[in-house]
């Protein structure tokens, strides 16, 4: 009997910034030292080689450096993680390779080798073009420096680029959105993501908005501009397929979207979460303590977040299936589940339905344009 390989997309986490932006809520510390760089990825090859013993018969089909900042790390790291992951599993030979980069921290010779490494994708920290914007942000780079890296693209013939843009930023009108979009456009990047500032309450922006020392846009100004977002690059042949991400043909980001058809994907490094058999796992995140931890040989602390339910299943898969724009297959589902999805969710999705936030069409169910930006008041009643 041949077991299939399960595949799985491969999540590194690079947990360091060399400042933090001021309404940033994600998990990074202020550090940038090279030793300390270097330790960290010598525990992230450790914790890979572990888990490889544990781990078979799976195919990793993408490979994804987030953060935190992962173009702070010099090509010897990046090279060194992805010699382990294709040493310690198989890995398709196409599989999608990206680093998030900061524009302010990548020049050519670093492009060169990470290249040479592997990386076959990038998505550059872009959020504005203007240098007003990006200081009220507390972001590290200028315009120009955005536009040096897409021209470095461009030199090197890397079509493969997303560009990610922020709007709703104070101070910002549509108009300056629509100027960012248009010079976002005009870099001819693969891939967009634009996304709503948001705020978690412990940012030092939260804390400035709270004490009035700036404006928040209002909720029809970032209404207006995700519809302004959703009109120009559709116009300008990006297809719209998740609520905040639009691509080129053939230019979906295939490790995002591993995420949102809620397949199996493993995280390695300080924080990072793994979902694999509908269970999820978290690292500590301590830095210290998991340095310390693996490269001592000992292992990493890994805390069980939820071995899921069926109905939590259910429920996780068709809350962020409806974030893509072709939305869920019904019949999929209730295969998969072995349920009847009409049956458990009929009131919530007749009662969107009706209120045309949701349609139902060719047996797949999907959220209405108006119900894109009120996806939340949508999502709500499939929680389980
Ligand atoms: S660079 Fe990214 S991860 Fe780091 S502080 Fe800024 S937004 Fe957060």
């Amino acid at each position: 009997m041949v077991i299939e390989a399960k595949p799985v997309g491969v999540y590194i986490h690079i947990p360091f910034c060399k400042n933090k932006c001021i309404y940033c809520d994600f998990y990074s510390v202020n550090n940038s030292d090279e030793h300390l760089l270097n330790d960290y990825c010598q525990a992230v090859i450790c914790e890979i080689r572990a888990a490889s013993e544990q781990l078979h018969n799976i195919l990793v089909t993408t490979i994804f450096f987030g953060g935190g900042t992962p173009s702070l790390l010099n090509s010897r790291n990046i090279k060194g993680i992805l010699d382990t992951i294709k040493d310690s599993f198989p890995v398709l030979p196409t599989a999608e390779i990206t680093v998030e980069a900061n524009p302010a921290t990548i020049d050519a010779p670093k492009m060169d080798q990470y290249l040479e490494a592997g990386v076959n994708r990038f998505s550059v920290g872009a959020q504005s073009f203007s240098d007003q914007e990006l200081s009220v942000l507390g972001r590290i780079h200028k315009a120009d420096d955005i536009l040096r890296i897409v021209e470095l693209f461009h030199k090197k013939k890397i079509k493969n680029f997303n560009l990610d843009l922020i709007y709703g930023i104070p101070g910002q009108s549509i108009k300056r959105w629509e100027a960012n979009l248009t010079k976002a456009i005009d870099c001819i990047p693969a891939h967009i993501s634009a996304y709503l500032l948001q705020l978690g309450s412990e940012t030092v922006m939260a804390r400035m908005a709270a004490q009035n020392i700036i404006e928040l846009c209002d909720e029809n100004t970032e209404a207006e501009m995700y519809e302004r977002t959703i009109d120009l690059l559709s116009g300008c042949g990006f297809r719209h397929y998740e609520l905040s991400n639009f691509s080129r043909p053939e230019f979906k980001c295939q490790h995002n979207l591993i995420y949102w058809r809620g397949e199996n994907y493993l995280g390695f490094g300080a924080g990072a979460v793994s979902y694999i058999d509908n269970r999820r796992f978290i690292n500590q995140p301590d830095l210290v303590d998991y340095i310390k931890n693996l490269t001592s040989g000992k292992k990493q602390a890994v805390e069980e977040l939820e071995n899921m339910t069926m109905k939590e299943q259910v429920s996780d898969t068709i809350i962020l299936g409806l974030r893509l724009c072709e939305g869920i297959n019904i019949n999929e589902l209730n295969q998969r589940y072995s349920i009847n999805i009409e049956k458990e969710y009929g009131k919530a999705i007749d009662n969107n339905i009706q209120k045309g936030l949701l349609n139902y069409k060719n047996g797949q169910l999907f959220l209405t344009r108006r119900g894109y930006f009120l996806s939340n008041e949508v999502l709500c009643h499939f929680i389980a």
